[in-house]
């Protein structure tokens, strides 16, 4: 027995009986938009008898290079009689002839990126037969030349502009704006021209048989699977390129039939904000993608029961019942033709984060889906994208707002107005950002639409292309913004009396919609939305993973224990070196000949850091906050070797031309200090700084740098302690590579502590830990977990160290050709690499805990942020991840979906 290609939507049983009734499955065997409309048969939705060609039947015409199995094609014969049955009504007979719309659709929604073609089945004769039949000349011709335009352009590939020229000339000759005014002879004369085209662009007339019709229309969306635009598209959206698509067939319906009839989609809830409530266009007498196109005006879904209310109710309905049934938000598509409802398509909603989050929160009030379902419908990729920046408030009051369009999709986006998606790319190549200004996008648009930052569009609305695309990858978009006139011939965007040309600037908002002119200054987005701390708690209450922030100063840990950290997992103490008021004491520090000098300088230092210190502590009262000991080599303090050169032939020169004795002694006596300077630089200079005298290397080489941060810290912690506070210092030391080092500060750390605490009369505790960011600590952990209250993977470090790569370096040069050359699979720097770096935690981790079971180690690189990275730190048993404060949201649901995905592997 051949195999099954073809399944009518009433044949869903047997669909999914074949694959062991997984409902995934099914989706990968009839597409999403096959197995929705079965489903949608099976629970007594109208939907238009038709039947789905497998996506197995796609790789099978793949895999024998675009040939269509005989089988394949006589199961597609039988069930179109099925369908013939089903309808009363045959394909190709002009006394009643049946109409289908040959419909691609792969198991994950690409909207607009395969094609679909209307009305197959018309010809001369049948058109005949149907107007004689119907009595309506003016439909069946409007419905004849939508399929030889889209035939025309989608199966023969005739570029669409030939036909939109015919259509243009046309409403121009009979003075009207929309192609549903023309008239039966303008519709007569446009079928003539129409099959003009076809033959001069085809070399071939328009074929009049059906079945060849069929028999081409579905081998094209096959065709258009392997087609660029869908091959870029599943890219960017990481989309499986074996999976192949199905072909649905479905008995046409007619929204063109008269004002009777109509079309639309519309989601189950706004897919902006969230709110509950029908979100969507219609329009009067209009078929297929009308709506969608943007090129007449829509009306809004809530009026659909002004116009048709039995309708508008029993939309209604089947909307909240398709919701329920799939527990999730619903993006539909229907048609009425003749005062009768049919739903054309169903599946979960694209929306934006916000919309997302808000969803998620109110379908588990609903009792719809639970904490943990909510948690996992929501992507790291969502919470990054409620970070996207937004307008400053007094700098969007004084900005000049040109116009209003629909907020389609949210953030705030600044660039350079491109009218053409291939200028856009290449602009974004040269490092520009784009604003890609259209009247409307268009499948081809993609690419365009991905390497700009914001999308603007002149026409179009809430469903339409441009507005999906946008919500689906993040960007920023306002649409239909009519007061926009756009001439792409010659590039200008006129907007009441100004214009703007290719290469202005434009700034626009795409949660309100406003289009500016120039660049509107831009800040960091307001995270109180109750939604998402909702969320976020939720995810909280799942990990297990702990989140802590990186935070040299006090305002950075308020903002982080905002956010949501647990603590600091990483104040770097020399950021509070750089201060000017702090600069030139550190330097004497370092280049203090004797000892009785450095420690005159250090005793200045001591005051800023304990303040320092103890903001951090007020921030994060009951709360670990983890103090890593000075670490950069201390060349990076001082002044560069050539400015100090430079300083010096300055001198000299003035020295030669100096007017008298004073002011020779003065410049001989800066010329004197200069030169001390530079040659004490000269001495610290070093081959190799970044494998020098750094880190914990510093400490011991100067002991009175490590007692004077130790004071600072405990001081600071017996201040706050006066004041309530619950002071948790940890004090880290960096860059140990043998347990022997790390003994010996401990040392002197736990000798000033006790100091503090015998001057102060208080009991602090004293906690003593190290970072392991390079290989030889990893390796000996065990002997240096010994003396380690705690471990802190320094992973920028280890990462470094591991590879022999300096990061710096690798970015600026060979890193991206590892990259686009497949190399290397991902950026080690971003995503931590398990196969060296996280080995060598695994190790680490395992001797460690053999010693102290309980050892407490996070990650302190930038890789605590990066959603993969925090999967692998939740899977080697890290105690918590520590990264900057904007990432901790992110952070926290990574985690949390590390624990499902663990508890999820667990459990099969
Ligand atoms: P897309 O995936 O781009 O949405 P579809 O296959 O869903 O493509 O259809 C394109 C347009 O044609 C949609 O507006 C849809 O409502 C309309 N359409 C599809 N099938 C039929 C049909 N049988 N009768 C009438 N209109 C249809
Ligand atoms: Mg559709
Ligand atoms: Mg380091």
């Amino acid at each position: 027995m051949s195999p099954t290609w073809v399944y009518r939507f009433d044949q869903i049983d047997e669909a999914q009986e074949s694959v062991d009734g997984d409902w995934d499955r099914v989706r990968g065997l009839l597409g999403g938009k096959g197995a929705n409309l079965g489903e949608m048969t099976r629970l007594g939705i109208p939907v238009p008898p038709g039947f789905t060609v497998t996506a197995a039947a796609c790789n099978e015409y793949s895999s024998r290079k675009g040939t269509l199995p005989d089988e394949v094609w006589t199961q597609v014969v039988d069930a179109m009689h099925a369908t013939e049955a089903q309808t009363g009504r045959v394909f190709g007979d002009p006394s009643n002839p049946l109409l289908v719309a040959c419909r691609s659709g792969a198991k994950f929604s690409m909207p607009g990126m395969m094609d679909t073609v209307l009305d197959i089945g018309l010809n001369d004769e049948v058109v005949e037969g149907m107007i004689r039949a119907t009595g309506n000349e003016h439909f069946v011709l409007d419905s004849y030349r939508r399929l030889i335009q889209m035939f025309g352009s989608v199966v023969l590939d005739i570029n669409d502009e030939h036909f939109e020229r015919v259509l243009t000339a046309a409403r121009e000759r009979a003075g009207v704006v929309e192609d549903s005014a023309l008239t039966v002879d303008d519709l007569t004369a446009v079928i003539d021209d129409f099959k003009a085209v076809v033959l001069r662009r085809s070399k071939a007339p328009f074929p009049t048989d059906p079945h060849e019709q069929l028999n081409a229309s579905i081998r094209a969306v096959f065709e258009s699977w392997d087609g660029k635009r869908a091959h870029d598209y599943r890219q960017a959206a990481g989309i499986a390129h074996d999976l192949g698509t199905g072909v649905n067939i479905v008995a046409m319906v007619f929204g063109n039939y008269g004002d009777d009839s109509a079309t639309g989609v519309a989601m189950s809830r706004n897919a902006t904000t969230g709110q509950p409530g029908l979100e969507g266009d219609f329009l009067i007498n209009a078929q297929g993608e009308d709506v969608v196109a943007g090129i007449r005006q829509t009306r809004p879904i809530s009026e659909l029961s002004d116009v048709m209310p039995e309708i508008g109710a029993q939309f209604a309905q089947i909307a909240q019942r398709l919701e329920s049934h799939y527990s999730d938000m619903q993006d539909m598509e229907f048609t009425v033709e003749q005062g009768k409802l049919w739903l054309l398509q169903t599946r979960d909603g694209k929306r934006t984060a916000q919309a997302a989050v808000q969803i998620a929160v109110d379908l588990v009030a609903e009792g719809v889906i639970d904490v943990t379902e909510a948690v996992r419908r929501i992507t790291p990729a969502h919470i990054e994208s409620l970070l996207h920046p937004q307008f400053d408030e007094p700098s969007i009051r004084e900005a000049t707002k040109i116009a209003t369009g629909l907020n389609v999709s949210p953030g705030a986006a600044v660039g350079q107005i491109a009218f053409d998606p291939d200028l856009a790319v290449r602009w974004a190549e040269e490092g520009r950002t784009v604003i890609l200004v259209r009247p409307e996008t268009r499948p081809d648009d993609v690419h365009g639409m991905l390497a700009s930052v914001g999308i603007l569009t002149s026409s179009g609305g809430r469903t339409s292309h441009a507005a999906l695309v946008a919500r689906q990858f993040g960007r920023p978009a306002v649409v239909g913004a009519s007061e926009l006139h756009i001439n792409l011939s010659s590039r200008i965007v006129a907007v009441g009396n100004r214009q703007f040309v290719e290469g202005d600037w434009m700034s626009i908002d795409g949660g309100t919609g406003s289009v500016f002119a120039g660049k509107v200054e831009t800040c960091e987005p307001d995270l109180d939305d109750p939604a998402l701390a909702t969320l976020l708690g939720w995810a909280d209450e799942i990990r297990t993973l702990g989140v802590r922030a990186n935070a040299d100063e006090g305002s950075d840990a308020v903002r982080a224990r905002r956010l949501g950290a647990e603590g600091i997992g990483l104040c770097r103490t020399e950021h509070m070196f750089f201060g000017t008021d702090r600069l030139p004491v550190m330097q004497r520090m370092i280049t203090a000949p004797t000892a009785v000098e450095r420690n005159a300088a250090i005793g200045e230092l001591l005051p800023f850091q304990r303040h320092d210190f103890a903001e951090l502590f007020r921030a994060m009262d009951g709360q670990p906050v983890v103090i890593r000991l000075l670490d950069p080599p201390l060349h990076e303090f001082l002044p560069s070797r050539d400015e100090l050169q430079m300083q010096i032939t300055d001198l000299q020169l003035r020295l030669r031309s100096a007017p008298n004795l004073e002011t020779m002694t003065s410049l001989l006596e800066q010329l004197d200090a200069t030169t001390t300077l530079l040659a004490q630089v000269d001495s610290r200079r070093e081959s190799n700084p970044m494998l020098g005298l750094r880190g914990v290397r510093l400490g011991m080489q100067y002991p009175e740098i490590t007692r004077i941060q130790a004071r600072a810290i405990f001081e600071a912690a017996a201040e706050v302690a006066g004041e309530g506070i619950d002071a948790r210092p940890e004090v880290m030391v960096p860059l140990v590579c043998d347990a022997a080092e790390l003994a010996t500060q401990r040392a002197v750390i736990e000798g000033e502590a006790a100091a503090v605490m015998a001057e102060r009369d208080i009991e602090l505790p004293v906690i003593i830990g190290t970072m392991i960011e390079v290989p030889r600590a990893a390796l000996v952990a065990e002997e240096i977990a010994a003396h380690a209250d705690f471990f802190s993977f320094g992973t920028n470090d280890l990462t470094q160290t591991t590879f022999g790569m300096s990061r710096d370096d690798a970015e600026t040069s060979f890193l991206s050709d590892y990259l686009t050359t497949g190399v290397f699979e991902v950026n080690p720097f971003a995503t931590l690499d398990p196969k060296g770096v996280g080995r060598l935690i695994d190790i680490a981790l395992k001797s460690a805990r053999t010693l102290t079971p309980d050892l407490v180690a996070g990650v302190c690189g930038e890789h605590g942020g990066d959603p993969a990275s925090i999967a692998l730190c939740h899977d080697y048993g890290l105690t918590y991840v520590s990264c900057s404060p904007f990432r901790i949201p992110v952070a926290r649901l990574a985690a949390a979906h590390a624990e499902l995905a663990a508890r999820e592997s667990a459990d099969a």
